[in-house]
């Protein structure tokens, strides 16, 4: 089996909020590359990456890349990264050449789990066939008290059991009101959901420790606190987790597989999340996971559930599934959530379709 031939799609996908309609992010759209990856043997892979404003440039590089897999055994996935990396230059290793080599990761790794007639979380090591899920997306830094305890109260009538929620509020907040957010959201869903909470890189270590004191003092119970300052600060990371008893979650930012080495050899996060497009696709991913794995640590993934959860369930470290569903509208249907977990899909490789009238009408 070669690939003979591929198809990269520019999309901008709508900025909805389908889990609890909350009007934050109405009417923006989110850039997005589809692949096809098409085999002589007639199976096809496909593979999804997004992010930045630079959509033209980044189907190109999707473009470019996929080019030089015509030819290829796609069962040989790690001798296609190679040569995608020999041929890329200093262009890598991060930024746009790995949110492109994610793309076609993933579609390689679909059509491999096509061919052997296998789910890829079973390819990957099949630890379970359901995993937990939390609701992302909707309780917003951006909508007032009432509308995130709406938002928090649709999320729970779904039967969610876990949630994120963001602090680092808009404006110049108190310490005080930024607590009193987070306490106003517990007190709407009760004490046994899980609740985790964004910063997404807006406080400095000293304000991350203050605020996780307070909000610790407050009884709020954070499962984690995500986030807290600079990615890329492991030792101010590090400090934040030393001295919180709440969990720091972190690695969404981090490109490729080496910088998750200083940032768990630094003890900067308790809880290791991973992107499928920064770190490079499914086989980069799963690498971090081994990582996390021998340091003790639990692994969580980053947007796109739909492929994500493959990943999570296949490691014995996969703690839950971040359902953040942007991507969701890309396809004909996608794994259902039953009593708060997602059920793993059975139908071989990523077990999904992309849905043609969509696509056609996301092309950017
Ligand atoms: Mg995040």
């Amino acid at each position: 089996m070669r690939i003979a031939s591929f198809e990269a799609i520019a999309l901008k996908v709508p900025e909805d909020d389908p889990l609890a309609n909350m009007p934050e992010e109405a009417g923006r759209t989110r850039p997005a590359v589809a692949l096809r990856l098409r085999t002589d043997s007639g199976i096809e892979g496909i593979g999804v990456t997004l992010y930045g404003k630079m959509t033209r440039t980044l189907h190109a590089a999707v473009e470019e890349l996929a080019a030089l897999t015509i030819g290829e055994d796609p069962m040989r996935i790690e001798a296609i990264v190679a040569k995608l990396r020999a041929n890329s230059g200093d262009a890598g290793p991060g930024g746009i050449f790995t949110l492109a080599l994610s793309a076609i990761d993933t579609a390689l790794w679909d059509i491999k789990g096509k061919a052997l007639d296998q789910p890829l979380w079973k390819l990957l090591g099949g630890h379970r066939d359901r995993v937990p899920t939390y609701a992302s997306g909707s309780l917003r830094r951006g909508l007032t008290d009432k509308q995130a305890q709406q938002a928090a109260e649709t999320l729970l009538k779904k039967g969610f059991r876990e949630m994120k929620t963001q602090m680092a509020l808009p404006g110049d907040p108190t310490p005080a009101e930024e607590v009193r957010r987070v306490k106003v959201i517990r007190e709407v869903i009760g004490p046994d959901i899980k609740l985790m909470c964004d910063i997404n890189q807006r406080w400095r270590p000293e304000q991350a420790i203050d605020i996780g004191h307070r909000v610790e003092e407050a009884g709020v119970g954070l499962f984690w606190l995500e986030d807290v300052t600079a990615a890329d600060d492991y030792q101010g990371l590090a400090r934040v987790t030393a001295a919180l008893k709440t969990p720091i979650a972190g690695g969404e930012y981090v490109w490729g597989i080496a910088p998750f080495r200083q940032m768990i050899q630094a003890h900067s996060v308790d809880i290791v999340m991973v992107d499928l497009a920064r770190v490079g696709g499914v086989t980069q991913w799963m690498k971090v996971a081994g990582i996390a794995e021998a340091f003790n640590l639990p692994i969580v993934s980053h947007v796109m559930p739909e492929v994500l959860l493959h990943m999570v369930a296949a490691c014995p470290n996969g703690l839950t599934v971040e359902y953040m569903p942007w991507m969701i509208g890309l396809y004909e249907e996608t794994p259902v959530i039953e009593n708060g977990q997602l059920v793993l899909p059975t139908k071989p490789g990523l077990g999904l379709t992309f849905d043609e009238k969509a696509i056609k009408s996301f092309r950017a």
